[in-house]
C-alpha cells in the first residue's frame, strides 16, 4: 500500500508556524516525494492558509477532529463540511487526548467518522489501548472493540477509510510497543479491516526509530506527533518511509 505519513501538530502553531511547511518542502530540495502521502493536520485556525499556499505541492491537509453534525448551534465546533470546504482531504477523529479529555465514545467517533466520508474527506480512526489494558493482556480486545464501535456502517467505498493504531501510553511519552507487538496489533487489526484501509502506526515515532517501526509488516504509514513540529524531524520520518 503506498505509505501515508501525517503530522498532528496539536494546538500547537501560530500564523509564523506555516513557515513550517516551507522548510519540510525545502528539506527535499523544493520537491516533496512523490511516492508517499504526506498529510499535515496543522491546527483549524492554520489549514485553510496552508491549504490554499501549497495546493500545488505534495503535501495534504487535515482536520484534528470534525463534528458529527454538517451545521448548527455547536458553538466552537467545526464540521467536516467546512474542513473540505477550506482544502482538507483528511481528518483525525477519536484520537485518544479527545476520547480522554472529551469523553468521546466509539458511538461519537462513528458518527464523526460518518461526518467525514458524507464530506468527502477521508477519516483517520484513532484506536489503542491503555497501559492498564495491555498490562492485563487485553490490548487487542480493546482495539477490536474500539473498531467495531467505531468504524462508519455506511461504508461504500468511495472514499478512504485510514486506521491509526496508537497506544494511548506511548503518546508524547517516548515509549514505544516492540516491534513484534506493533506487527501482531496491526495484523489483528488487518483480518478486521481488510486491504481497504491504510492502517498507521502513532506514539512516539521519531527520527530515530521511524524505520525500524515502518518496515514492519501491515504498517502503511505513521501518525507523528511531536516530531512533526520539526520540519527536519518530519523529513527524516517521510524518508524512512
Ligand atoms: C499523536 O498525538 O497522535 C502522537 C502520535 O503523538 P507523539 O508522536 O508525540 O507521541
Amino acid at each position: 500500500m503506498r505509505p501515508l505519513i501525517a503530522g498532528n501538530w496539536k494546538m500547537n502553531g501560530l500564523s509564523a508556524d506555516a513557515q513550517k511547511v516551507e522548510k519540510l518542502i525545502e528539506a527535499f530540495d523544493g520537491a516533496m516525494p512523490e511516492k508517499i502521502d504526506v498529510l499535515i493536520c496543522p491546527p483549524a485556525t492554520l489549514l485553510a492558509q496552508l491549504a490554499a499556499a501549497y495546493q500545488d505541492e505534495a503535501v495534504q491537509f487535515g482536520g484534528q477532529d470534525c463534528h458529527a453534525a454538517p451545521s448548527g448551534a455547536h458553538t466552537g465546533d467545526v464540521s467536516a463540511e467546512m474542513l473540505a470546504d477550506i482544502g482538507a482531504a483528511f481528518v483525525i477523529v477519536g484520537h485518544s487526548e479527545r476520547r480522554g479529555d472529551y469523553g468521546e465514545s466509539d458511538a461519537i467517533v462513528k458518527a464523526k467518522a460518518e461526518a467525514a466520508l458524507r464530506a468527502g474527506l477521508a477519516p483517520i480512526i484513532c484506536v489503542g489501548e491503555t497501559e492498564a489494558e495491555r498490562d492485563a493482556g487485553e490490548a487487542e480486545a480493546v482495539v477490536a472493540r474500539q473498531l467495531e464501535g467505531s468504524l462508519p456502517a455506511a461504508d461504500k467505498g468511495k472514499t478512504e477509510i485510514v486506521i491509526a493504531y496508537e497506544p494511548v501510553w506511548a503518546i508524547g511519552t517516548g515509549r514505544t510497543p516492540t516491534g513484534g507487538e506493533i506487527k501482531a496489533m496491526h495484523a489483528a487489526i488487518r483480518r478486521i479491516v481488510g486491504d481497504r484501509c491504510r492502517i498507521l502506526y502513532g506514539g512516539s515515532v521519531k527520527p530515530g526509530n521511524a524505520a525500524e517501526i515502518l518496515k514492519l509488516t501491515d504498517v502503511d504509514g505513521a501518525l507523528v506527533g511531536g516530531a512533526s513540529l520539526k520540519a527536519a524531524d518530519f523529513a527524516t520520518i517521510i524518508r524512512a518511509a
